[in-house]
């Protein structure tokens, strides 16, 4: 069907559809028939895939070698050794990267797409899936296109094509009619899955789905979500080869003064393999990703949804968070509590919510006259044309869809027995501006007999700017500005977000291109509609939280400066009025890097009337000021600070486009979230630096105690196995165990870290040569002992890994935290590190009592004496490294921190 080439009628006949929309049955049977509305997914990887991923690592490869020499020079029992640790090792990593997968496919469940349709003549918010053939849909800007669609009305429509056709340029729809041989591409009555509505709003038919949209004939994916690595994973990576080769080198240096010992070249060769397996952190790249993926899961469940990997350990880094005020701070719920006619003439409103339920009172509770009746309809009935959305009741209950500002406005017709359907439908309009927060205001264009009208409503300061007179009780006067601007004032102190409402009419011959505010000046100014947005009432410990963890919190809102100071001293985000600047002030700096600028904005804490571009403007002064901020944002104006900012966070209820964005999606709307995000984000960066001092340690460890024993003439410490036995199966337990910490107590209340902070800072490398070099000589000295006092080699190979275990098992503890005690680290904060001790500790000792791995591992029972003995030495690390820890915390350096 060329449904770019027909006319509407021929269009609702086609598709068995009207303007009204189908009915819900209607849909169910289409559903049956046309299926989902799926768009191709990206293929999440195949379990054989992710198992292979494992065997791809240099590790893997010498591994695999070592086990085929084994063979060939008849150690089976070695190879069978080597063989099963590389599967131990795959499944343990194919388990944790196919959960890591699960969870990545549940959280983009939650990327749902919905679409705005028609059903039984009513407004309703459906799933984008469910779209079927002939189902009528609105498109409004941010949206994402759910399915092709033959537009039927366009009110300024621009569209962003580029997924489809490659072209950046945005397309401007109209419902014109045009020849079949139009191009995919110039079809500007059409509207095409998956492509994005820049500006305007927009009504249209569904003439395809799913498989059969143009974006699902080339079969592409429209989800963007990037699966590059997080850079943290792969500077990881770079590490761990850079200390490949350095460990192969000392290896490779170790295993000559082996030979030149008088080894035999075989056994060089396996205790060479064995050491470089030890000393390089293969674990690490795959225990940051294991981390991250914790910390991914916790933070969905706390309702913020990652689309970027990467973003997880930055949220730690966060000096600065430039929130939105209207449903982040507060809860958009707004509701319509007085109503004010010039001059000072109040009205109050009582009811709650988006119904209908409440009545307009005088402010003596007593009815309003007559007069005053007519004047408070007028001013609803203007504020009801120029708002969308839906309410009305069905089935005794109330439905309602759309904006917040507008909702409240519908629910005040109710309470003033005007049904806005019918004022709407009854209404001729002929063109309408859509509210958009750079211009704030909304305006309809209608027809009354013969005499085009206006209605409008917004911000104060705009309306009253094309006003010429007011309509009082007595009639309509000269304004008189001074005077407006006091009950403007007096309002707004009282706490309210204030409209104004306007009318008026256009004298010109009716040409919708000239249907602009703009060209209308002698309007009748109506009267202020006073709302409340009550505050979320756990947003002000949320702050308090952010401000003791030293990141600046500061809101950044389209409203009123007053209005939101009052907000923002409520919530101690804010305490003098000198903190608020307005929008107009940001501007003024040419560069967003003026000394100036940046000085304002150090001591601002309320942006207030800021247009989008201020926004973006607003986020590079942040940025210029040696900030690490996070933005948050909802429509299609607020991308570029979103992109602009180090971390975009859109919220749930914002627009496709914004979501797709940002980095980081904000569920509930709720600011609360963000500041557990930034904690799980701490949380995270802390774990990852845990796990990389536990395996830089201990590899550095074993490598030491080589060293010294080969330099003494003693003879190895570890046999081959028993080196790949501690490292990838006991160690390998305890390292995955430390990505669940919980995080310090305390946290939340040290500053951010700095964003250029590396994670081989002086701490870490002074933590990781103290207890490496405390782990090698403690063992070392216990080798000495041992073969000195006529232990045979065997036997006393039995005791150091039975020692090694203890001590790694130890030094979990204490890296636990980098300054703080082990002691003062509650044990309930993870329960899988004390799981993970046991096991690694069980199953050595099992393998201690089974003949079978008794044999491979060369071990057997010692008596309770050794036991004991042994685990004492090992607690000579935990000494040494509180005491570490204690020195530090007594230095200079450290109290600056
Ligand atoms: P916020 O930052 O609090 O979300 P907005 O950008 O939504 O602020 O709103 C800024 C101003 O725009 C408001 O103070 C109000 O004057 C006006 N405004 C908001 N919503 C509407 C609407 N639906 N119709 C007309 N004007 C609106
Ligand atoms: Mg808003």
């Amino acid at each position: 069907m060329e449904w770019h080439s027909i006319e509407e009628p021929e269009l609702l006949e086609a598709t068995e559809s009207s303007r009204k929309g189908l009915s819900n049955k209607e849909v169910k049977v289409r559903q049956r028939k046309y299926g989902l509305n799926l768009l191709p997914e990206q293929k999440p990887p195949t379990l054989l895939k992710i198992i292979l991923n494992q065997f791809k690592s240099p590790i893997i490869y010498v591994l695999l070698i070592a086990g085929s020499v084994s063979l060939i020079i008849d150690e089976v029992v070695d190879a069978m050794f080597i063989y099963g640790v590389l599967i131990l090792n795959a499944l343990i990593g194919t388990v944790q990267e196919w959960k890591a997968e699960q969870n990545a496919a549940s959280l983009q469940k939650l990327l749902k797409i919905f679409a705005l349709v028609k059903r039984n003549g009513h407004e309703t918010t459906v799933s984008a899936e469910e779209l079927v053939p002939g189902d009528v849909v609105l498109l409004e800007s941010g949206n994402r296109v759910p399915a092709d669609i033959r537009l039927i009305q366009t009110n300024r429509l621009e569209v962003d094509e580029s997924l489809l056709t490659g072209e950046s340029m945005v397309v401007i729809k109209d419902t014109k009619l045009l020849t079949t041989a139009t191009p995919v591409s110039d079809r500007h009555n059409m509207a095409f899955a998956g492509t994005t509505i820049m500006a305007g709003r927009g009504l249209g038919i569904v003439v395809n789905t799913g498989m059969n949209t143009e974006v699902g004939k080339i079969a592409k994916a429209v989800t963007t979500t990037s699966s590059a690595k997080p850079p943290l994973i792969i500077r990881m990576e770079r590490f761990a080869r850079q200390i490949s080769a350095i460990v192969l080198i000392a290896v490779i240096i170790l295993g000559i003064i082996a030979l030149f010992r008088g080894m035999q070249i075989q056994e060089v060769f396996f205790f060479a393999v064995a050491l470089a397996v030890s000393a390089i952190p293969e674990g690490l790249p795959v225990s940051i990703t294991v981390a991250l993926s914790i910390a991914t899961r916790r933070m969905a469940k706390r309702n913020m949804i990652i689309r970027k990997l990467t973003v997880v350990e930055a949220l730690g880094s966060v000096t600065c968070i430039a929130s939105d005020k209207t449903g982040t701070l507060t809860v958009n719920k707004q509701t319509v509590k007085k109503i004010s006619l010039p001059y000072q003439l109040n009205f109050k409103v009582t009811g709650e919510g988006y119904n209908g339920h409440g009545s307009v009172l005088s402010l003596e509770d007593g009815k309003p006259s007559d007069r005053e009746q007519e004047l408070l309809k007028t001013l609803c009935s203007m504020a009801i044309l120029c708002s969308e959305g839906s309410l009305y009741m069905k089935n005794k209950e109330w439905k309602f869809n759309g904006d917040a500002m507008d909702l409240a406005v519908l629910a005040m017709g109710y309470k003033l027995q005007i049904s806005p359907e019918e004022l709407k439908t009854k209404s001729q309009i002929l063109a309408n501006i859509p509210y958009e927060s750079e211009y704030k205001y909304a305006a309809t264009f209608f027809k009354e007999n013969t005499s085009i009208n206006i209605a409008i409503k917004g911000a104060f300061e705009t309306i009253v700017a094309l006003c010429e007179q007011v309509q009082t009780i007595q009639g309509n006067e000269a304004l008189n500005l001074k005077a407006l601007k006091r009950q403007n004032e007096v309002l707004i102190n009282e706490g309210y977000r204030v409209l104004a409402v306007a009318f008026g009419q256009v004298e010109e011959v009716y040409d919708k291109e000239k249907l602009q505010p703009e060209c209308v000046h002698h309007l009748t100014f109506l009267g202020f509609l006073c709302f409340i947005d009550p505050l979320r009432p756990e947003v002000k410990e949320a702050v308090q939280k952010c401000l003791e963890a030293g990141v600046k919190v500061s809101m950044v809102t389209g409203d009123h400066p007053v209005t939101a100071f009052g907000i923002a001293k409520e919530l101690d985000i804010a305490d003098s009025f000198e903190q608020v600047i307005i929008g107009k002030k940001i501007e003024q700096f040419e560069s967003s890097n003026h000394p100036e600028f940046l000085n304002i904005l150090q001591k601002a804490r309320v942006f207030a009337r800021v247009t989008p571009l201020q926004k973006l403007q607003l986020v590079e002064g942040l940025k210029n000021a040696g900030n690490f901020v996070a933005v948050t944002g909802d429509g299609v104006n607020d991308v570029p600070a979103l992109k602009k900012s180090h971390i975009g966070l859109a919220m749930g209820s914002g627009t496709d486009l914004a979501k797709d964005i940002a980095s980081i999606i904000i569920a509930n709307d709720n600011f609360t979230t963000i500041q557990t995000g930034i904690e799980e984000g701490r949380y995270v960066y802390d774990n990852i630096r845990k796990v990389i001092y536990l395996l830089i340690s201990t590899g550095g460890a074993e490598v030491v105690l080589f060293i010294l024993a080969l330099s003494f003439g003693l003879p190895l410490p570890l046999m081959a196995v028993q080196l790949l036995w501690l490292n990838i199966v006991t160690n390998g337990i305890q390292d995955k165990a430390l990505t669940f910490e919980r995080g310090e107590p305390g946290t939340m209340k040290k500053p951010p870290r700095k964003p250029t902070e590396g994670i081989f800072n002086e701490q870490m490398v002074s933590q990781v040569v103290v207890s490496g070099l405390t782990i090698g000589l403690i063992a070392f000295f216990v080798w000495n002992h041992l073969i000195s006092s006529g232990y045979a080699e065997k036997e006393a190979r039995n005791l150091l890994l039975l020692l090694m275990v203890f001590l790694e098992n130890v030094h979990v503890f204490n890296c636990r935290s980098e300054k703080k005690s082990a002691f003062k680290i509650p044990l309930s904060r993870n329960y899988f590190l004390i799981v993970g001790v046991f096991l690694a500790q069980g199953i050595h000792i099992l393998s201690m009592y089974t003949p079978m791995m008794g044999n491979v591992l060369e071990v057997n029972p010692i008596s309770l004496k050794e036991w004991f003995t042994f685990f004492g030495l090992a607690l000579i690390l935990l000494a040494v490294m509180e005491i570490f820890k204690w020195i530090r915390s007594k230095s200079p350096l450290q109290k600056r921190l």
